[in-house]
């Protein structure tokens, strides 16, 4: 029975194990792999000494018959039938039948095992390649791997194993990987005979986090699970604040494989911006689902470290659905977790009374800001608004004080009211077409379209903002990933200093990827990426240029001012009276940015053409 026989390919096998088997995790990692493509619901690993006196992993898997126990270790031979394009899928594990017999070719290496067909086991003994027997032994059905002597036929090898605590360290975290990507196997992992975990099969995730990693983990992370342009991604991320001092609770599997990645750690980390201290790591056990063909897995012999043949479409999945998780949880938890205190979003008015904030910042959430308010208000009763400017042609300016012919108006701060009626004696009369405000000026009647007035506040309200460098940047409460072609990347990359100037706060984040951090006042937060993307296609386009800083900042102005929108109902008339005063204070009130009238008068002179009339009694007959 002891007769020794030399393995055939024995010098292919040890150079096989020389790219294969780095170090005694490597040798579990592949019997572990062959235990689970055996159907095994139970695995058990146990090291000594960092695995470098032994190593045992052991099934119930299928288990081999004799002749296939003494197959599986010829180079080559493998039950795993394969096609040649199976070679650049994820989905397989093993790698070409030649992890036994590498292991077997620089170790002592022993195999029992049996399949369900046969009453007794198989016992092969191989040291250092060479066959020391085969016989019968009793066994249960699976597989039973004992490994010791790791390298001693290699000594070159041996030189550049690490520490046993670090080897070690490297076993424990293979066989968590593992643990972990198969929740139907029940895993235990020993050291010396001392139990470091035991995680049962058909376990949540959560549930096996917490038997591997320790309660307190499991009971700091939330659930995630996104669907993008065929891509999933599901798994457990730590929550805002939590964090670790190394990346070794960062693991990430690519269709349930565990592997290395660098755009999916660097989203990661980088998700988590201002949510953790800096040098600190976050806690995240993701599960990548992607079809096969878009990975690339020729980069480490191991199959270790994958590249995705889309890396920023992977990135920006992961970075949007690791955001969105961590936003909803901020708000849910009323944003006492933040860092950073931020204010909510900043909004263009929606409603008239709204309109005074567009270039001042005090709504009471700004106040939460850690920018300071701008000290400017452009419409504040102390000023007396600036005389009306030359109307266009075609269009009349606005009539000089009269005394107050219609209803009284509700304004709250008796001093504005009267400035307005100092001013501009109109008297409302009611609202238009759904966006018209109606007055009565005394020498006629004025149709304000309101929004163009509004646009036309903002729009010089943002030139003044921009004159007097006083552009406000607001934080965003989570910074948001653009990612850009790469022409417009090298575009903004240069021009950032200018897009500072403008308002926005854009960090670069990776290739190709940048991170908006803060946008001006007047823009909405959700609007954020898409302005930003505008604004480096018109950089691209040679509309916008950092050296002509006043057309670009004319320009911007104007696209901002573009984004008002109509307003749903009729404003309050003391919010119109207010928006007056602030068109009137403008440099070009009668017009909005783009020069169509804000406002039509039609003068008494005109009624009375139309009227038919030659010699009107001007007074109670109007109105
Ligand atoms: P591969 O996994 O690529 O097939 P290996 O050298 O790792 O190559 O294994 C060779 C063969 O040995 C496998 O194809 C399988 O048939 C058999 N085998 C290895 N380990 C086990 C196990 N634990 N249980 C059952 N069969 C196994
Ligand atoms: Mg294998």
């Amino acid at each position: 029975m002891a007769k020794v026989q030399v393995l055939p390919d024995q010098v292919a096998n040890q150079i096989a194990a020389g790219e294969v088997i780095e170090r005694p995790a490597s040798v579990v990692k592949e019997l572990v792999e062959n235990s689970i493509d055996a159907g095994a619901t139970r695995i058990e690993v146990e090291f000594r000494n960092g695995g470098t006196s032994l190593m045992r992993i052991e099934d119930n898997g299928c288990g081999m018959s004799r002749e296939d126990a003494l197959l599986s270790l010829e180079r080559h031979a493998t039950s795993k039938i394969r096609l040649a394009k199976d070679l650049d899928c994820l989905t397989t594990m093993g790698f070409r039948g030649e992890a036994l017999p590498s292991i077997a070719s620089v170790s002592r290496f022993q195999m029992q095992t049996r399949d369900a067909e046969n009453e007794a086991g198989t016992e092969i003994l191989i040291d250092g390649g060479r066959m020391l027997h085969t016989r019968d032994c009793g066994m249960p059905q699976g597989t039973r791997m004992s490994i010791s002597k790791l390298f001693n036929t290699v000594p070159a090898r041996r030189k550049f194993l690490k520490s046993v605590a670090t080897e070690a360290a490297h076993i424990v975290h293979c066989v968590r990987l593992y643990a972990l990507a198969h929740p139907n196997v029940g895993f235990t992992l020993l050291d010396d005979g001392r139990i470091l975990f035991e995680s049962a099969a058909g376990d949540s995730l959560k549930s096996r986090v917490g038997a591997i990693f320790g309660r307190q983990i499991a009971n700091s992370v939330l659930e995630i699970d996104a669907e993008e342009d065929g891509m999933r991604l599901r798994g457990l991320i730590g929550k805002p604040n939590f964090s670790r001092s190394s990346r070794h609770e960062m693991l990430f599997f690519v269709n349930n494989r565990p592997v290395e990645n660098k755009t999916l750690s660097y989203a990661l980390v980088e998700s988590y911006y201002g949510h953790i201290p800096k040098g600190r790591y976050p806690v995240a056990f993701l599960f990548l689902e992607i079809a096969p063909e878009r990975v690339d897995v020729n980069v480490h012999p191991a199959k270790k470290e994958i590249r995705f043949r889309e890396e920023a479409k992977a990135r920006g999945f992961a970075v949007r659905t690791i955001l969105n998780a961590l936003k909803d949880e901020t708000e849910s938890l009323g944003d006492f977790t933040r860092v950073e205190t931020k204010p909510a979003a900043p909004r263009l008015p929606k409603r008239l009374d709204e309109a005074r904030d567009v270039t001042s910042s005090e709504t009471p959430a700004r106040k939460a800001s850690s920018s300071p308010p701008p000290a400017r208000r452009r419409l504040v009763q102390s000023d007396p608004p600036a005389p009306a400017k030359k109307a266009p042609e075609g269009n009349k300016p606005p009539a000089a004080p009269q005394p107050s012919l219609g209803k009284d108006r509700k304004v709250e701060s008796p001093s504005e009211a009267e400035s307005v009626r100092q001013e501009r004696n109109w008297s409302y009369l009611g609202w238009a077409q759904g966006e018209f405000a109606v007055f009565d000026t005394g020498s006629g009647v004025v149709l304000l379209n309101v929004k163009a007035a509004q646009q036309r506040v903002l729009y010089e309200g943002l030139l003044t903002d921009f004159e007097t460098h006083k552009v406000h940047c607001q934080k965003l409460l989570l910074a948001q990933p653009v990612e850009l072609d790469p022409v417009s990347s090298a575009a903004l990359e240069e021009a950032l200093p200018f897009f500072e100037r403008l308002g926005f706060e854009v960090a670069p984040f990776g290739r190709n990827f940048f991170r908006i951090e803060g946008v001006p006042t007047w823009l909405e937060e959700k609007d954020a990426e898409e302005f930003l993307k505008e604004l480096v296609a018109m950089l691209r386009q040679g509309s916008l240029s950092p050296d002509k800083e006043g057309v670009a900042v004319d320009l911007i102005a104007k696209r901002a001012a573009a984004k008002v929108r109509r307003l749903r109902e009729e404003p309050r008339s003391e919010d119109l009276d207010r928006l007056l005063e602030r068109l009137f204070a403008c440099q070009k009130p009668l017009t909005d940015p783009d020069g169509r009238p804000s406002l039509i008068e039609i003068g008494a002179g005109e009624i009375d053409r139309r009227f038919q009339r030659r010699n009107r009694n001007r007074g109670d007959e109007l109105f």
